[in-house]
């Protein structure tokens, strides 16, 4: 079997498993999804979620938060770690839409990636959840559940997105990030996977199962 065929199998099965695939970051705006996804860098989307509502609504869009005072930031976003550095890149960011004139979002990865604390993993998502574009976002889960089920030997995160942008078929790739993602949260742990629950055991290489 291709690595195409695989991925439309797991792919097929994962979006019966998991028929709701938002973001778990919560956003009312492209803006506050943006910004979202800058925070959550080495934390989780429970601790990003509990910071935004006071942040949004102290900056609630680019124009406020590009003046806002960086301190005042750092002291709301404190609980997110690393609050110094993105508070600098989210007032920066900021100032950047501010500077398109409508405050829209860039809709492709070279100029996402120029906005400051914009890495490829920010931009795939935003062109998949805001543009509805095909993305591979490759975060921790995704990287983990792709080794394990075979897609990838890689660890870097730009060669496993380089490699399974060729592998995975255009149209599928989206719900493939997103499920695998999904998977990661639910069954296939860092520790111990669930292996004896997973839907994809007869398809991994990895499954470890009870014996008999
Ligand atoms: S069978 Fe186990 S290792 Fe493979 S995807 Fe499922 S939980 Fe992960």
């Amino acid at each position: 079997m291709t690595k195409a065929e695989k991925a439309r199998i797991v792919t097929e099965i994962l979006n019966r498993e998991y028929p709701d695939r938002k973001p778990l970051l919560n956003y009312s705006n492209p803006f506050e999804l943006l910004i979202a996804v800058i925070l959550s860098a080495q934390t989780t989307d429970a601790g990003v979620n509990k910071v935004t509502p006071e942040l949004f609504r102290r900056y609630p869009g680019p124009a406020e938060l590009a003046l806002a005072e960086q301190n005042h930031v750092e002291e709301i976003i404190h609980s997110t770690g690393f609050y110094r550095m993105k508070a600098a890149n989210i007032i920066k960011t900021a100032a950047a839409l501010q500077e398109r004139g409508d405050n829209s979002l860039p809709d492709n990865m070279k100029e996402l990636t120029a906005l400051p604390g914009v890495g490829r993993k920010t931009a795939n998502v935003i062109l998949y959840h805001i543009f509805d574009k095909p993305a591979i976002i490759v975060d921790t889960h995704f990287k983990r559940v792709t080794k394990r089920l075979g897609f990838t030997r890689y660890t870097e995160p730009e060669k496993i997105e380089k490699q399974l942008l060729k592998a995975i078929p255009e149209d599928i790739q989206s719900d493939f990030s997103m499920t695998i993602n999904l998977h990661g949260r639910k069954y296939c742990f860092a520790r111990k996977p669930d292996c004896e629950h997973c839907p994809l055991r007869d398809l991994c290489p990895s499954a470890s199962l009870p014996p008999g």
